[in-house]
């Protein structure tokens, strides 16, 4: 039992201490997410983000799934954002309330597998780009935050536009001359700016280059893939409780590859 006041504070700082150091462990990137806006926490608002990826299977080969989302506007988050139960071959509840819940949304999501080398920060209207890092546990050197991710590209909204251009480059395009292409020959950078909830996301092509022997080396399985789209968008199966899914196999999305010093120029 804490009774001084100081040892209190010492206690909500102790767990304040271990909230962090879960949210460390716990807490996967998953996705290729371009944040714009407002920062909470006394942080700078973000008017730019970018990031620098390489795709890691051919785009008619990333994974079709059906997702089911809805956004409360007084929560300001998703209260649904899983993958449709179907897709694992269970009865989905989301489907069941969606026939009386008009703002759930249903979509077709191809999931991408990708390279982030690095992404980079504006915080201010034609200002500086600053690579955004975070602290390595184990080595607690500042390192960019990059790693195995998931583009999860759909037929609308910002990421809309990002397809259209990767598909480009997979098909080609005989009005424009353009020659159909392997999206894995060559970097992209994504750049967003905007805010949340009206962002732009604008897509440049680098000149083809070899694939990275590291990265080459990394590349997942459908199976790696599939279970980390799978622990971060829980089916929700009709006539369950939702439980927390366990990935059969190890996750890779915070796991950073060591090619910081071939960082692409974005
Ligand atoms: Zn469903």
């Amino acid at each position: 039992m804490v009774t001084d006041v100081n040892d209190v504070l010492a206690a909500m700082d102790e767990e304040k201490q271990q909230l962090d150091e879960n949210r460390g462990t716990i807490w996967k990137p998953v996705f290729v997410q371009l944040r714009v806006g407002a920062k909470k926490n006394g942080q700078p608002a973000t008017v730019g983000q970018k990031a620098v990826i390489r795709a890691l299977w051919p785009l008619n080969e990333a994974l079709l799934m059906t997702v089911h989302t809805k956004f409360s506007n007084s929560e300001n988050k998703y209260v649904i954002n899983s993958v449709c139960a179907q897709e694992v071959g269970k009865p989905c509840a989301v489907c069941e309330q969606s026939k009386t819940d008009g703002d759930i949304k249903t979509q077709k999501s191809l999931m991408l597998p990708v390279h982030l080398y690095a992404m980079k920060d504006q915080f201010e209207n034609n200002g500086d780009w600053f690579v955004l890092k975070y602290t390595d546990k184990e080595t607690n050197q500042e390192v960019p935050v990059r790693g195995l991710r998931i583009l999860e590209l759909q037929n609308s909204g910002a990421i809309e536009p990002v397809f259209r251009s990767i598909r480009k480059i997979h098909s080609g395009d005989p009005d424009e001359d353009v020659k159909p292409r392997d999206i894995r020959s060559l970097d992209l950078v994504l750049e967003c700016h905007g805010t949340q909830k009206k962002k732009s996301i604008a897509v440049e092509k680098k000149d083809p280059t070899t694939m990275h022997p590291e990265i080459r080396a990394a590349i997942p399985g459908r199976d790696v893939i599939w279970d980390m789209v799978l622990e971060a968008r829980p089916p929700q199966v009709a006539g369950k409780v939702a439980t927390t899914q366990t990935a059969s196999a190890p996750l890779q999305g915070g796991n950073p590859l060591d090619v910081v010093e071939s960082i692409p120029d974005f």
